[in-house]
């Protein structure tokens, strides 16, 4: 029998449990099944960062559904449309199974041991003839914790390569970065548990509303009942979250350092400093200080289009409130200024103190459900255990632990980002490229380039993945992957919590883990320690994890206290777990010590402007030994900007329905109706300047590609554009589609987060009636979606007189 408490596509966040600070957020369990369950097994929700408690529904080999953990800390039973719906993908008829292997300029299915020995063989030519300097990795922020860590164990200690990032780098390098800046290393101070007591929250470039649906129905049932917090928005665009704003400001793209300069400095002379804790546990105020004195309002309303009394009435909700819990996400992340902007909020806490108490806390939200693991194990640009590349100790520590030479661990400069990373391709000094479960041909920006260089003759591309998304279609070997629910491990949410997410199902024909495909290579190379002993001495997921429980002892991200039998027991432990936390940490820095000592710290530091490093010897000139560092930014102008040419401002975001490219809830049916397609949301006022109405096409270029979408009007300010970035070719091959088609190649200096945020484009609607142009940024994008399918979509293509698309159905996302 098929069981669905809620509606969740027509009412996202479901029924209210209004709650006080006083009270503990009330549980109410959500089902969605299709048949009646056999039986249940523990899960957990991996559709984005929140990482909701849940109990997978199996019967007769299959998922059947999921119902929310009731117990759980992070949701108490709740899930969101994503997470009800999202299962139904691994039931997906076109999942993976066989490896494929390029042969004669197609993919074709091969064996195990065939796909293997040729990435093997691959693999040691390359390291022969051009050094494992010519090896890359681009990972993801939806692998377990096991996954991860093997990986960069056979990356760091087994090819001693420094080419691995993640497409982390994408969505939380700047939360990364914005955390060790401020505190010296990455985990974040607060905990969701403050949401539920503080006075005020503060959002900042971050529609909480949207992507964390449960985290904002924890939200709602705050603003439902007694003694609601406030809540400060800061957004471009009328959010579902901006809808509930006490006050809501509305910035132009990029200018988000100017904005947050503006508010402190208004706390400041409203004599809101806590110039105790400042003068205990922190170092850099004054500089701050000076900064931000000349952000007036009415200066910031000259930079931002933010009126300058709203500011003032934001910024008298930020100086009065006796607590504060401050999320931040790609608002900031992906656009200008992104690690200075996100540092200003640190900075706002400090400044008042706010930090380490109960319902106040930090929250530099991840984007991806495991992206905190991403950055823990070192499988991107960081090291296992948040260690320090530029600290030989920690190298030393590394090197003993694996038993491997010091030397043997790339640390003579920092890990390669993953911007860098692709740029090694393009220039020809990485040629192996080994992609897991991410799709970088429709998430990466400017994919023109992107696409080219995935075509490159000299570069080996292996794709790791459930499904033949747009990148695996240019690979030359894929591997058919397992996912959510076909296997075991665990992951860590944006709240430090560590889920484990257990086996439910076989994966599907001869899919099989990441886990198991990284072990199978490690052994295939033979990779082996000093004392001539296999590298990789783990053999399954649970033996994994106490590998890496080692790894952590002693750090901040420290799991020696964990098992997977106390995570079975429970339901989500935030680290640190050790002896002293032996049932973890629900929130760090509450005796105002920061692990910003040279010698324990994650980083140095960088310069916001430039990125250079802070050099070991100059910190150790300054050592802050546990104080905080607040550094201070002055705003800059975006990179590129409207002109006559390109007139109106791009931003990019995410849909409540979908997650990523929709390789996962492109195929849950509910979520895929829900939201089937793109559109590009414009104000009224420049629809109507370009003549364009609701659901006409519309024609939108940059300087670097086109797009054809349907206008979706309102909710967005005049000069500013929005398209969701989800939306690639593998379900619509009929029109260049994809966000990044117009992105920039560009990134943050310190986090190296790309600049999705802001572009300048220009508009113009599109008779679809009308032939594509053959040539150009158009016609070229085009010919890319068509490559990607067999010729019955070419002939669908060609033959049709409209694009086949109806017009815009889906639900307008805040
Ligand atoms: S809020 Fe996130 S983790 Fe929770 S159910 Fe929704 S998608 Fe899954």
């Amino acid at each position: 029998m098929a069981t669905e408490t809620r509606d969740s596509i027509n009412d996202i966040w479901g029924a209210r449990t209004p709650h006080g600070p006083d009270t503990p957020w009330p549980e109410r369990v959500d089902e969605h099944t299709t048949d009646t369950p056999e039986r249940w097994v523990r899960g957990t929700c991996v559709l984005c960062s929140n990482g909701c408690g849940l109990d997978i529904g199996v019967r007769d080999g299959r998922i059947v559904g999921v119902r929310g953990l009731a117990s759980d800390v992070t949701n108490k039973g709740r899930l969101g449309p994503k997470g009800l719906h999202g299962w139904q993908a691994n039931n997906s008829e076109d999942r993976l199974r066989t490896p494929l292997i390029r042969r004669d300029g197609r993919l074709q299915e091969a064996s195990w041991d065939e796909a293997m020995d040729l990435i093997v063989r691959r693999s040691r030519e390359i390291v022969e003839r051009h050094t494992s300097g010519a090896m890359g990795f681009y990972t993801s922020g939806q692998l377990f914790l096991e996954e991860y860590y093997t990986l960069a164990v056979i990356g760091k200690a087994g090819l001693g390569t420094p080419h691995m990032d993640g497409n982390t780098r994408l969505c939380t390098a700047t939360a990364a970065a914005a955390l060790k800046e401020s505190f010296g290393s990455d985990g974040q101070p607060g905990a969701y548990e403050d949401l539920d007591v503080t006075d005020t929250i503060l959002h900042v470039g971050h529609n909480i509303a949207s992507q964390q649906t449960v985290l904002w129905a924890r939200i709602l049932d705050r603003l439902a009942g007694p003694n609601p917090p406030k809540l400060v928005v800061i957004d471009p665009r009328r959010t579902f979250t901006a809808e509930k704003a006490t006050v809501h400001l509305a910035p132009r793209v990029g200018t988000n350092v100017a904005l947050l300069n503006g508010l402190i400095r208004l706390v400041i002379e409203a004599g809101a400093v806590d110039h105790a804790f400042l003068d205990a546990h922190t170092l850099g105020y004054d500089e701050l200080r000076r900064t931000v004195e000349t952000y007036t309002p009415e200066r910031v309303e000259t930079l931002t289009g933010v009126p300058a009394n709203e500011l003032r009435r934001a910024g008298e909700i930020l100086a009065t409130t006796r607590t504060l819990v401050s999320t931040v996400l790609q608002g900031v992340y992906q656009s200008m200024q992104a690690t200075a902007a996100a540092v200003q909020v640190n900075n706002l806490h400090l400044v008042r103190g706010l930090i380490g108490k109960p319902g106040s806390g930090i929250l530099q939200m991840n984007g991806q459900p495991t992206a905190q693991n991403t950055r823990e194990t070192g499988a991107d640009g960081d090291l296992p255990g948040f260690r320090n590349w530029d600290n030989p100790e920690h190298i030393r520590q590394l090197a003993r632990l694996w038993n491997v030479p010091f030397d043997k661990i790339p640390h003579w400069s920092p890990p390669t980002h993953a911007m860098q990373i692709w740029r090694y391709c393009e220039t020809g000094s990485i040629k192996f490229l080994w992609i897991q479960a991410t799709n970088p041909a429709v998430s990466l920006p400017d994919l023109g380039r992107v696409r080219r260089i995935l075509q490159k003759e000299d570069l080996f591309v292996v794709v790791q993945d459930a499904f033949m998304t747009e990148t695996a279609r240019y690979a030359d070997v894929v591997l058919p992957a397992a996912i959510w629910g076909e296997k075991t491990g665990t992951f860590t949410n944006v709240s430090r919590t560590v889920h484990i997410s257990c086996q439910a199902v076989e994966p599907p024909g001869e899919a099989r883990s990441d886990l198991d495909i990284f072990l199978d290579y490690a052994r295939r190379m033979d990779f082996r320690d000093q004392d001539g002993q296999p590298l990789i001495k783990w053999h399954d997921p649970e033996s994994t994890f106490e590998a890496w429980k080692a790894c952590t002892r002693g750090r901040p991200c420290d799991y020696t206290g964990l098992t997977y039998e106390k995570l079975l027991a429970g339901s989500g432990i935030p680290w640190p777990v050790n002896d002293e936390h032996p049932d973890g940490t629900l929130r760090l820095y509450t005796d105002g010590v920061f692990p910003t000592s040279a010698e324990y710290a994650e980083t140095y530091g960088q310069d916001f402007d430039t990125g250079a490093s802070v050099t070991p010897e100059e910190y150790r000139a300054n050592d802050p030994r546990g104080r905080a560092l607040i550094k201070p930014a002055e705003h800059q102008e975006p990179h590129e900007v409207p002109d006559d040419e390109y007139p109106l401002w791009l931003t990019t975001g995410r849909q409540v329905y979908h997650f990523h490219t929709r390789t996962k809830t492109g195929r849950a049916r509910a979520l895929a109706e829900a939201a089937p397609d793109a559109f590009v949301q414009l104000s009224e006022e420049d629809a109507a300047r370009h003549g364009i109405a609701q659901d006409d096409w519309v024609l939108v270029e940059s300087r670097r590609g086109a797009i054809i979408e349907r206008a979706l009007i309102g909710n967005v300010e005049p000069g500013l554009v929005f398209v969701p970035w989800h939306y690639g070719s593998w379900d619509d091959p009929s029109r260049p589609r994809a966000a990044n088609e117009l992105t920039l190649t560009e990134w943050d200096p310190v986090s190296k987060q790309p600049h999705f945020k802001y572009a300048a484009v220009r508009i113009s609607r599109y008779d679809a009636r009308a032939a594509l142009p053959p040539k150009g940024l158009l016609g070229r994008a085009v010919d890319a979606a068509r490559s990607l399918v067999g010729s019955q979509d070419e002939q669908s293509t060609t033959e049709r007189s409209e694009f086949p698309r109806p017009k815009t159905t889906q639900r307008v996302d805040g």
